[in-house]
Order: structure tokens, then sequence, then C-alpha cells
């Protein structure tokens, strides 16, 4: 370990702990049957106990040993004292262990923004799609998506051993992602990601125009960029102002590690500055490779429903 690790990496390696404790707390919640779940904005907008405790171990972890960092996270809570027990002081020795890439050396704590998604598909989540469940913990630099933690809490829970349930992965602009192996999809098929409970036409009609051979519907943004980086998938397609930042930070973040692009229907890049809009208003569209592609077929109609913000 270099002796005096760069913020970044420090933040990252805090990040990394406190996701994989987020994912112990998804797991707990779920295991004790006891869901708590309301309805934010509608029955397609849940939240349950698993996002209030995750999101409080998390803000209040990072909040305690960076407090010049601004944290901006998905759930509204009301302010109150963080029980001990949730907590979390470890550091990732892995990534404490890397060298920092040098523009990032310096930059200082109060620089910061992190985006905090403590459970990504909370409505799969609640219909036991378990594998499609995220926690993302995003950091962005001058409006930048720059490193990113991902923790799949149930990840292999189909195989019924405890041994080998969840995973986490984290990546840096720089340096590459790490947890996670890059694959292209085989035989250069365009298959297409999208949301499974958060459709209507304007969505339905995007993905027909892409010509994919096949279409996967499935839950969350974390997931759906896991599925690009591993070769399941080649774009994740949603044309729809439903997702937000804590949703595209840290997905972001680790997707353009690997070379990939995540952008706006009409190809923009997001900003995740501190006090943008939390809505990704102009929908998502997300590659591994040909993103090009991908843009040139979004409808005219698409572009003129989702203005760039
Ligand atoms: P999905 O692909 O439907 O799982 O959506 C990805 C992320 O965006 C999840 O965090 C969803 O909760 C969020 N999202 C997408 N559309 C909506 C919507 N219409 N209302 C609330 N959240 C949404
Ligand atoms: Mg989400
Ligand atoms: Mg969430």
């Amino acid at each position: 370990m270099s002796a005096h690790p760069a913020v970044l990496m420090r933040l990252v390696a805090s990040a990394y702990a406190a996701a994989e404790k987020a994912g112990a707390i998804v797991r707990r919640v779920l295991h004790s049957g006891e869901l708590g779940i309301v309805e934010k904005t509608g029955a397609n907008d849940l939240q349950t106990l698993a996002d209030r405790l995750a999101q409080q171990s998390i803000c209040a972890s990072l909040s305690k040993r960076f407090p010049k960092i601004t944290i901006i996270g998905e759930e509204e809570l009301t302010a109150e004292e963080v029980r001990e027990d949730l907590i979390e002081s470890g550091q990732a020795e892995a990534v404490l262990q890397m060298g920092c890439p040098a523009e990032y050396k310096d930059l200082k704590e109060e620089e910061l923004v992190v985006w905090v998604d403590p459970l990504d598909g909370t409505k799969e989540y609640t219909e036991g799609l378990l594998d499609n469940v995220t926690v993302l913990i995003g950091i962005a630099h001058g409006g930048k998506a720059i490193a990113g933690v991902i923790n799949q809490p149930f990840y292999n829970y189909q195989l019924g051993s405890s041994a080998d349930l969840g995973r986490s992965m984290w990546g840096m602009l720089g340096l590459g992602a790490f947890g996670v192996e890059l694959q292209d999809v085989p035989g250069d098929r365009r298959i297409v990601t999208t949301t499974r409970s958060h459709s209507n036409k304007v969505v339905t009609d995007c993905v027909d125009a892409m010509e994919p051979h096949e279409v996967i519907r499935v839950g969350g943004a974390g997931n759906k960029i896991i599925q690009l980086i591993e070769g399941k998938a080649s774009a994740y397609v949603f044309a729809s102002p439903g997702c937000k930042k804590w949703d595209t930070c840290a997905t972001e973040a680790i997707l353009h590690a690997v070379g990939g692009k995540l952008t706006d229907m009409h190809g923009n890049a997001y900003c995740y500055d501190a006090n943008v809009q939390h809505m990704n208003s102009a929908g998502v569209l997300a590659t591994l490779r040909n993103h090009h592609y991908y843009v040139s077929r979004v409808p005219q109609s698409v572009l003129q429903a989702l203005k760039t913000g």
C-alpha cells in the first residue's frame, strides 16, 4: 500500500466496504420477511426497509470518514441518529493498494460528489427477482462520473449455497474495472436490454427501432450495465425520464472504465455535479461497443419527446 493513498482511492476503498455492508443489510431484511414497503410516487416506485437502512448505512459511513464530500442518496429520510451497528469503517485493501491515476492524485474531498442508490431494482426485490438487485455508489468530479462501486447482494442465489452469494465490483477511469470480467456479445448480435416494470410505448418503439435480434427485459440499471460488461447484452435502451443520477453515476463510471459509453438518447453526456436535476430526463442509452449505431437508430419522435435537459 502506498504510504498516503490519494483521497479518491481511500473513498473508493471505503465505498467498496460500505457497499458490501449495504448488500448484507439488503439480504438480512429479505430474510426477516418484513420488507416494510412504502409507495413513493406510485405502485411502481417503491421503497423498503432495506432501501432505508442501506442508505443510512452508506451515507453515515462515508460522511463519518469524509465529512467534506457531498453525498446525494435516492431516499428522502428523516434526519435521525444512525445506529452504530450500521456504520462500516472498513476499507478494501485491494483498492488501497492500487496507484491512483495521475490526474486524480490531488483531488480534494470537498470537490467530490457521491451518488448513492442503496438498492437499485426495488420493484424486483419485492417480487423475488433477486439477481436484478444492486447497490450503487458513484463518485463524480467536475461533473464527470469517475469511479463507481456495485454490489450485487444475491449474485449466484440460484445455486442455493450461501458460500458464493453476492459479489462486488469497482471501476475508475484510467484504471479499468475489477471484480467483473469483460466479454463481448457472441456473434455481433444486437441484444437490447431494457426495463421490465417501467415500460411504455415510447420505450418499446425505441427498442424496436434498434432492430434487435433479441430483447431482454430485466430490472435495475446496475443489473443492465453488468449485462453489457459481461457480454449478455449489447445495448441498454431506456427512452424514458425515470432513471436518476444515482442509477447512472456508478454504472457509467464502471462502463466507461472498460471503454463503454453511457449517454442520453441524443448521445449527450450527463453531468453529475451536486446541483444538477436528479432525473435523467433525456433517457439512457448505454453500450460497450458501437454506441454510434444505437444513437443513429433513435427515432425522431423519441428525440422530440426526450429533450436534453
Ligand atoms: P428499471 O430498468 O425499470 O429497473 O429502471 C432502472 C432504474 O430507474 C430503477 O432504479 C428504477 O426505479 C428507475 N426508474 C425507471 N423508470 C422509473 C419510473 N417511471 N418511476 C420511478 N423510477 C423509475
Ligand atoms: Mg435505482
Ligand atoms: Mg433505489
